[in-house]
């Protein structure tokens, strides 16, 4: 039936700040890249996104390679939005991405500017949509000059395809790098989408330093690390899970490591001390950080969507809780 929105959508979210910039983005934000492939129920899709859109998050965060197949997360958003949100488009920002492979030949992957630019016209057409919000190079490319690769997402600016310019899993030396470029073509870099979490903590090495000092925001991506940082996997493999199903980038024998039980129960112990579980505490945390805009999350269902939502509400870290979080906060 026809979506009607929740008229109090945005009465409980406070927005974040992206870096400098005039854009805010909910803490919370929905993510595309294993949940939103042709092998799930869009019935499911359907009231994911629905159910993210009644709770404040304006933010959707995909790639052209979202799926499986590559190309279908982006498919299925498109036909949501054409059916539900066609008089919301401007409550909402939407991100894509290129820079892994994408397409056979020479110019389905990496960072030229034939690539970006025609895998950005692809991923409109999917979107069924005029532009995109955000527009990331996705992974660095060390064969392209990053001048060639900066001077493609400002293209996309100017030419109207995107509002702002967005890299992914740089290093804090080529995120400057590539600022002074974007800068030079009078497009300021809004965002970095680095990976982020209790299990994963590069970015505390110079990122978000790196992001103070530049004025950008980050999205941080794979919060709760694919689901490990939850107590799901603490009696086995759920049916239905991540690590069960046929994703190459969670398996068993990651839930089965030898300390990684161990690290689970005693952060959900925390998290329990501070009346949240485990999920939530995960995305507090990272929300901790002023520099972190927006933690990028997974959704396989509007349950688990509706506990995320929750962990913005928890109360601050102490700094003995942040210490006894160190003990098993480790990769
Ligand atoms: P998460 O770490 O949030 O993992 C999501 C998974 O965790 C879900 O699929 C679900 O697993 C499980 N989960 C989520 N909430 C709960 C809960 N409350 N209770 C129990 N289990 C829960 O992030 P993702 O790895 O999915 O990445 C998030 C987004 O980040 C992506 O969609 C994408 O937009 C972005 N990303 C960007 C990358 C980049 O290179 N720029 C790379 C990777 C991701 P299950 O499916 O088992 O139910």
């Amino acid at each position: 039936e026809a979506f009607a929105p929740s008229p109090d959508r945005y009465e409980s979210t406070d927005y974040r700040r992206v870096g400098d910039s005039g854009l805010r983005l909910p803490p919370i934000s929905l993510g595309f890249w294993q949940n939103f492939g042709e092998d799930r129920d869009p019935g499911t899709l359907t009231a994911i996104v629905r159910r993210a859109f009644d709770m404040g998050i304006t933010h959707f965060d995909l790639a052209n390679n979202y799926g499986p197949p590559p190309g279908s997360a982006e498919s299925h958003l498109g036909r949501i939005l054409a059916r539900d949100f066609g008089r919301h488009r401007d409550e909402l920002v939407i991100s894509t991405k290129a820079g892994y492979l994408m397409w056979d030949g020479p110019y389905g992957d990496g960072g030229s500017r034939k690539y970006l630019l025609s895998s950005l016209d692809q991923s409109l057409d999917r979107l069924g949509l005029e532009y995109v919000d955000i527009f990331y190079h996705h992974r660095e490319d060390p064969e392209t000059p990053l001048e060639e690769t900066m001077g493609a997402l400002a293209h996309a600016v100017h030419s109207g395809k995107a509002l702002y310019a967005g890299i992914s899993n740089y290093s804090p030396e080529h995120t400057r790098e590539a600022a002074r470029i974007l800068e030079g073509h009078g497009v300021p870099l809004l965002i970095h989408q680095p990976s982020y979490s209790m299990f994963n903590r590069h970015v505390e090495d110079g990122l978000l330093e790196t992001a103070s000092d530049l004025g950008i925001g980050l999205a941080v991506f794979s919060p709760l690390q694919q689901g490990l940082l939850t107590s799901k996997y603490l009696k086995g493999v759920p049916q239905g899970s991540r690590a069960a199903g046929a994703s190459p980038f969670l398996s068993a024998t990651q839930t089965e490591d030898e300390t990684y039980q161990e690290r689970v129960r005693g952060l959900a112990k925390i998290a329990e001390s501070r009346g949240q579980s485990l999920a939530q505490m995960a995305l507090a945390w990272v929300l901790r950080h002023r520099e972190v805009a927006t933690a990028l999350v997974g959704a396989s269902s509007t349950t688990q969507l509706e506990q995320n939502v929750e962990a913005a509400r928890g109360a601050e870290f102490t700094d003995s809780e942040l210490a006894a979080i160190d003990e098993f906060a480790v990769d």
